[in-house]
C-alpha cells in the first residue's frame, strides 16, 4: 500500500523470479492469508480433489460455502494424502459470510459475462492476491460445476478471474481450475518479495482498510440513501448500483473514509426524511 492507498499490485512479476532463488520456500505467513472457497459443490469427490490440489502448491486453506453434499469418504479418497486440508476446512452459509473479513475478493468465471466486473488472468490475479496477503486476508471463489457463480455471488467479488482456455469448450473440472489458479498463486509466493529476501518490503500500514463486510454495510446503506433521494426516477437501480460497486471497491478505502461517507449518506438521508415532512 503507497501513501496514495493503491495497492503494490506491480511490486514484482513472476518473470523477475531469479534463478539464485528458485527453491527459497514462500513465507508461509502470506499463504496462510489466502483461502480457496468453493460455492455450492455438487460433487463431493471435487472438495477432496480440491483440496489435494492446494496442498500441492503449499496452500491449505480451504472454504466451503453451502455444499450440496458435506464431504464424505469419496473426498478422502480423492484428497490422498491432503486430509488435513479437508479436515480444517470451515463452512459457512453464504459467500458474503466466508469473505466478510477479506480485503480481496477474487471470483473466478468460466465465461466472461456483462456484470461490470474488471477481468483478470490468473498470473496478474495471482500477482495481485499475494501482494495483498502481505497485509490482509485474501479469497479466490469458485462456483458451482453445472452452473458457477452467481451473478450476485460475483457482484461481491472486487474482480473477476478467467483462465485463458478454449473459447469453444473454456469450462474447466472445478478441481482442475482450482489447480490451475492455486500454481498461478504457488508462483506468486515464490516469487514475493517476502520469499526473497530477509527485510519486509512492504511498510507498515498507517491506516485499517475497509472489510468486506464493512463495504457490505456501506453499499446496503448507499442503495437505501439513494432511494430516499429519489436518485433513480423510477429507474432499476440495479445498473447504477453495479456500477457504484465497482468504483468504491476499486479504490480500496480505508475505514476512516468509510466512515466519512456513511456521515454524508446518514445527513442526506435525514436532510430527503425533513423535506418529506414539509
Ligand atoms: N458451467 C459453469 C462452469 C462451472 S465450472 C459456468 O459456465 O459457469 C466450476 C467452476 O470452476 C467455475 O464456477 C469457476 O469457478 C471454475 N472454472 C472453470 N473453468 C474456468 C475458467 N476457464 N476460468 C476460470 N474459472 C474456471
Amino acid at each position: 500500500m503507497d501513501e496514495h492507498g493503491s495497492l503494490p499490485a506491480a511490486q514484482f512479476t513472476i518473470a523477475a523470479m531469479t534463478a539464485d532463488h528458485p527453491h527459497v520456500p514462500p513465507d508461509p505467513s502470506l499463504a496462510q492469508r489466502i483461502r480457496i472457497v468453493l460455492v455450492g459443490t455438487q460433487h463431493p469427490g471435487n472438495i477432496g480433489s480440491a483440496a489435494r490440489a492446494l496442498k500441492t502448491m503449499g496452500l491449505d486453506r480451504l472454504v466451503l460455502v453451502a455444499p450440496q453434499r458435506a464431504p464424505d469418504v469419496e473426498s478422502f479418497a480423492l484428497a490422498a494424502g491432503a486430509n488435513d486440508v479437508l479436515d480444517r476446512a470451515v463452512t459457512f452459509e453464504t459467500v458474503a459470510d466466508a469473505v466478510a473479513d477479506c480485503r480481496l475478493v477474487l471470483g473466478c468465471t468460466a465465461r466472461s459475462r456483462r456484470i461490470s466486473l474488471e477481468e483478470l488472468m490468473p498470473r496478474a490475479a495471482a500477482e495481485r492476491a499475494v501482494a495483498v496477503a502481505a497485509q490482509a486476508e485474501v479469497a479466490l471463489v469458485f462456483g458451482r460445476e453445472r452452473t458457477g457463480l452467481e451473478n450476485h455471488e460475483l457482484q461481491l467479488c472486487h474482480a473477476a478471474i478467467h483462465i485463458p482456455a478454449n473459447p469453444d469448450y473454456s469450462s474447466l473440472n472445478l478441481a482442475a481450475a482450482v489447480q490451475v489458479i492455486s500454481y498461478e498463486l504457488r508462483l506468486a509466493l515464490l516469487a514475493s518479495p517476502e520469499a526473497n529476501s530477509p527485510a519486509p518490503a512492504v511498510p507498515a500500514e498507517r491506516n485499517p482498510p475497509a472489510s468486506h463486510a464493512q463495504m457490505e454495510h456501506f453499499f446496503a446503506q448507499l442503495a437505501e440513501t439513494l432511494d430516499a433521494i429519489d436518485f433513480h426516477k423510477g429507474r432499476s437501480p440495479d445498473s447504477a448500483m453495479r456500477k457504484l460497486r465497482r468504483l468504491f471497491l476499486r479504490v480500496d478505502l480505508e475505514e476512516r473514509e468509510l466512515r466519512l461517507l456513511r456521515g454524508i449518506l446518514a445527513d442526506a438521508s435525514r436532510m430527503a426524511m425533513l423535506a418529506g415532512r414539509r
